[in-house]
């Protein structure tokens, strides 16, 4: 079969998604793109899977599809800490996110909270943000950062050259790159070209991820696919857990080994 991308990263109504599963696979088959089903699973976003019992109902019903098992656990809540073992081993894939940063002073601030934060310049925010990033990557057991460059809704308007300076963005890649953590070229929040072309010289894994919410945006991963082929990113090296194996499935790649 010809090499198809893979969309890391999608919602469906698990999650505050629009579209049933089946809805997102045919989707995806009609855009020639491999689907992934990449739902909340935390206890801190307002649409999300919330519990254990909720996360085994949801692998059941991926398993009845042909679509990648996937899905975005907030780092700063606690939930994916409590996933068992024999549950862990049946996603495909497992997204970290930073839905919010934990500032200087302890504070927890969500990125897509509109309350006003006071005194905050963006050069402290960024500070307390890649602390935070390198604190996750250390941590959590993923293999893929969603939208990486994803900030707090005061600096969303802020020039990227502010926010990502040289050290900074050493930083990041080298947090990522040591963890064996992948950068997304997220289609909905898109990095910065500088960032993503540090990422891939240095040798971190490069995802596509629509994060995808509805019918438009599902399996849309032309943009990102777009700017990894003109950074020199082959094809076959794109973040493909089947292919590459994963942190949280690792007998996958061996099992096609063998199966070879
Ligand atoms: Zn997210
Ligand atoms: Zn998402």
């Amino acid at each position: 079969m010809n090499w198809q991308p893979v969309d890391c990263h999608a919602h469906s109504t698990f999650s505050d998604g629009a579209l049933a599963i089946p809805e997102v696979v045919e989707r995806a088959a009609a855009l020639g793109v491999r689907p992934s089903m990449s739902d909340h699973i935390s206890r801190d976003v307002s649409r999300t899977i919330d519990s254990v019992d909720g996360v085994r109902q949801y692998l059941d019903t991926l398993d009845r599809y042909d679509v990648l098992r996937g899905g975005e656990f907030c780092y700063h809540d606690s939930l994916w800490r409590e996933i068992p073992d024999d549950l862990v081993a049946r996603f495909t894939h497992r997204i970290g996110s930073l839905h919010a940063i934990r500032l200087d002073g302890g504070t927890l601030l969500h990125v897509f909270s509109r309350r006003p934060i006071g005194g905050l310049t963006a050069d402290a925010y960024m500070d307390a943000h890649v602390a935070w990033l390198e604190q996750f990557a250390r941590e959590m057991p993923v293999d893929i950062l969603a939208h990486p460059t994803l900030v707090a809704i005061p600096f969303r308007q802020t020039d990227a050259a502010l926010l990502w300076t040289d050290a900074r963005e050493d930083r990041v890649v080298g947090a990522l790159f040591a963890a064996g953590i992948a950068f997304e070229i997220s289609n909905r929040y898109p990095p910065p070209e500088r960032l993503v072309k540090r990422a891939v010289d240095r040798g971190v894994r490069i995802s596509l991820g629509s994060d995808g919410h509805t019918l438009e945006q599902v399996a849309d991963v032309a943009r990102p696919l777009a700017l990894a082929r003109k950074l020199g990113v082959p094809d076959s090296a794109l973040y493909d857990p089947l292919a590459h194996g994963s942190k949280t499935h690792a007998e996958l790649l061996d099992h096609k080994v063998r199966r070879a």
